[in-house]
């Protein structure tokens, strides 16, 4: 069930730090949905294609839908005519991809680039020491129809604190260093996504500008 209190404490703790809330709808309930879509709420996340698919039309069309999740190239074509961004880019491959979606539904899709942050092994996201190789690679391009907006990660699930502020530090520093040496006049690289359910509240003192939260929201 929508749990309002809590999207209120969560929303009123992103404004004061600057900060967006993207709320994660995936295993929700179209009931779910709109119970939280009448807050206002408009910044909504899925992590599969196929759910997003299925949702969506049966959604008010003003839902500004984000793909959290691992992105197969394959499936950019479902998302390309709507999707406002994709957080998980961390292949040139992928980007291309969306990048040739996008101009064929005559569209600029925001992207973030992923970064491997935490400590537990995963397939995805860039490794944080070849992150120089892949920004190149990618302003290299020269793209026309997808636009970076900055960076995401996710934290160890561990419940040390200490390890995960300092896994939010390592991202944090990657994307300052960016901002001021690429992209200090793009005023679109503004996105930090940093901070779920979990771990939001810390990452959004190390500064995240955009935590994705989910479970926090419902129940
Ligand atoms: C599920 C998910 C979230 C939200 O997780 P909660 O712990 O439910 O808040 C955030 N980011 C990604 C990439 C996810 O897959």
């Amino acid at each position: 069930m929508f749990n309002k209190d809590a999207w209120e404490a969560i929303s009123s703790q992103c404004e004061k730090n600057g900060a967006s809330l993207c709320a994660v709808t995936k295993t929700r309930s179209l009931e779910e949905i709109l119970a939280l879509y009448a807050t206002g709420q408009r910044v909504m996340g899925e992590n599969r294609v196929q759910d997003l698919m299925d949702k969506k039309d049966q959604l008010p069309s003003d839902i500004e839908w984000h793909l959290i999740g691992h992105l197969q190239r394959n499936k950019v074509k479902y998302i390309a005519p709507f999707i406002r961004c994709i957080h998980g880019v961390d292949s040139l491959r992928l980007l291309q991809m969306i990048n040739k979606e996008a101009e064929k539904n005559d569209r600029i899709i925001d992207y973030l680039i992923q970064f491997h942050i935490a400590e537990e092994d995963s397939k995805y996201g860039v490794q944080t020491d070849k992150a120089n190789s892949f920004i190149q690679e990618v302003l290299h391009e020269n793209f026309t129809h997808v636009r970076l907006r900055g960076l995401m990660g996710m934290a160890s699930f561990v419940d040390n604190n200490e390890q995960v502020k300092n896994e939010f530090k390592k991202l944090k520093t990657i994307f300052d260093y960016y901002k001021e040496n690429y992209f200090a006049e793009d005023v679109y690289f503004d996105t930090l996504s940093m901070g779920m359910s979990g771990d939001y509240a810390l990452a959004l003192t190390m500064g995240s500008t955009m935590v994705r939260v989910g479970s926090k929201l419902f129940g």
